[in-house]
């Protein structure tokens, strides 16, 4: 039985990065689920990890011998207006571990206590989002998304107020980086070059080797970022808060907040109860990103020499996220449909597709997986259109198994992690279990599962969701 080793790669770039803050000890860590693959992934011991000791870190009342824990600091655009002072305000970067092929990733406990970054907050987190995190990061991962992981969630035996008081708990969040466009505009809207630049050497050195320098790593988070958000609009998933603080330069999917996967396909669904202006609805996320990524871009302007000449190839780059984005886009709905390499030609195919299920609110998850099954007619309450688009398909001779290893049977629905979240809040943790060990395999279809890919019936629909905090 053995602790985690940690490195402290980012603690090593010095002062002004963060700041030297201890995780507050709980009174009655309680281990909610260990997620044991992830532990074999990064090398972790698991038995220790799920062992009194190993809950004494992951609910922060232990530190490990290595472990150097810190805030970051980062700023970010907030719903378009800028923060200049936000940074880790619930959670502290315990270190990096170095898995046994060699990848790093960091190891962070979410909701942890205040740090000089918490501002008004108490720096925890309630039970609700921890289990979401968990559920919703963990789905994304088996589904071959970039994203941070979780790798336990615990209870601390503490009530957390918000509106009421809550059961307190800490999330294990592990991540090959938590660098996000909000860490380069912290130091860039301070004029701090030499931060920016060790910053930027950081991370071309830990996310993007081959870069060479800001321009080739401005490239990399572009091309990376085009290829997530693909895949986020493939699931239906819509993050919820796409702040460029929320947003990681390794094109991870980080911040599960008021996240949440559409049921009834509708393009500008949103469900964030704070998003009232639909900036971050579903078919707004690639605008988005683009948006951030030039936040990103103007940080690094410094960084490139000649100015006239780097704001040209600045602008390139980032003008360059629509075309990669479009071509990821199309291969991963091609792939949807069971076309394989997909073309310009085939777009239409797709988007009356998408149009048909808009107009009748259809099941996004049920009407793709269902085409492999030839289940989908039935998600429509007027079939005849569908029968119509459905015949010039087949007449495109897709690859049904294609389809169906692309589509998943079962996604994260709202109304279920709501029923795991309320079941939680009474001490009963088997849905959540069940829930997690059905979403890590979302195209199993044994039977077992059948009730998790249905569609809410219409009073269980949950349509609001809430922030992380
Ligand atoms: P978010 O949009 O949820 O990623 O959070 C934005 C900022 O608010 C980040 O700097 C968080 O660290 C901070 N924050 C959120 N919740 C809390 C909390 N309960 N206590 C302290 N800071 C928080
Ligand atoms: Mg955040």
């Amino acid at each position: 039985m053995t602790a985690p080793r940690f490195d402290n790669s980012y603690a090593r770039l010095g002062s002004g990065f963060f700041s030297r803050t201890a995780p507050t000890p709980v009174p009655q860590p309680e281990l909610i689920a260990l997620n044991r693959d992830l532990a074999l992934r990064l090398g972790l011991d698991a038995d220790w990890l799920s062992g009194p000791d190993g809950v004494a870190m992951l609910a922060g009342n232990a530190l490990p011998d290595g472990a150097e824990p810190i805030a970051q600091a980062y700023a970010g655009h907030q719903f378009g207006g800028l923060s200049p002072q936000l940074g880790d305000g619930r959670a502290v970067l315990l270190g990096e571990v170095v898995a046994p092929d060699g990848a790093r990733f960091d190891v962070q406990l979410k909701g942890s206590g205040p740090t000089p970054f918490s501002r008004r907050g108490d720096g925890r987190a309630w039970l609700g989002p921890v289990l979401r995190e968990y559920l919703v990061s963990e789905f994304m991962a088996a589904m071959g998304v970039p994203t941070t992981r979780a790798l336990a969630a615990v209870t601390t035996g503490e009530p957390v107020w918000r509106e009421t008081a809550l059961p307190g708990a800490v999330l294990t969040r592990v991540a090959s980086s938590h660098v996000r466009v909000g860490t380069f505009e912290f130091f860039a809207i301070r004029g701090d070059t030499d931060r920016l630049r060790a910053l930027t050497e950081h991370v071309i050195a830990r996310h993007y080797p081959d870069a060479g320098d800001a321009l080739g790593m401005l490239r990399g988070v572009v091309a990376r970022q085009a290829e997530t958000v693909a895949q986020w609009m493939a699931l239906g998933f819509i993050h919820g808060v796409m702040n460029t603080d929320n947003m990681a330069v390794s094109g991870e999917t980080i911040d599960y907040g008021p996240c949440a996967f559409m049921d009834a396909y509708h393009p500008e669904t949103v469900f964030s109860s704070i998003d009232r202006g639909g900036r971050y609805a579903w078919a707004e996320q690639p605008r988005v990103a683009v948006w951030n990524l030039a936040q990103l871009a103007s940080c690094l302007i410094p960084l490139m020499g000649e100015q006239e000449s780097a704001i040209r190839d600045a602008t390139e780059v980032v003008h360059g996220f629509p075309g990669l984005y479009q071509a990821a886009w199309l291969r991963r709905f091609g792939d949807k449909l069971g076309i394989a390499d997909a073309t310009e030609g085939d777009r239409p195919l797709i988007e009356r597709l998408l149009d048909l299920m808009a107009a009748q609110q259809a099941d996004f998850t049920r009407v793709f997986h269902g085409l492999a099954a030839d289940t989908a007619a039935a998600e429509f309450s007027d079939p005849a259109p569908f029968r119509d688009w459905q015949a010039d398909w087949r007449a495109r001779k897709p690859d049904l198994d294609l389809a169906a290893r692309t589509n998943p049977v079962r996604i994260p629905r709202n109304h279920r992690i709501q029923q795991a979240i309320d079941a939680g809040l009474t001490g009963d943790f088997a849905l959540f279990h069940r829930l997690a060990l059905a979403w890590t395999a979302p195209f199993d279809t044994r039977a077992e599962w059948e009730d998790l890919a249905a569609a809410p019936a219409p009073g269980e629909e949950v349509r609001l969701t809430f922030c992380g905090t």
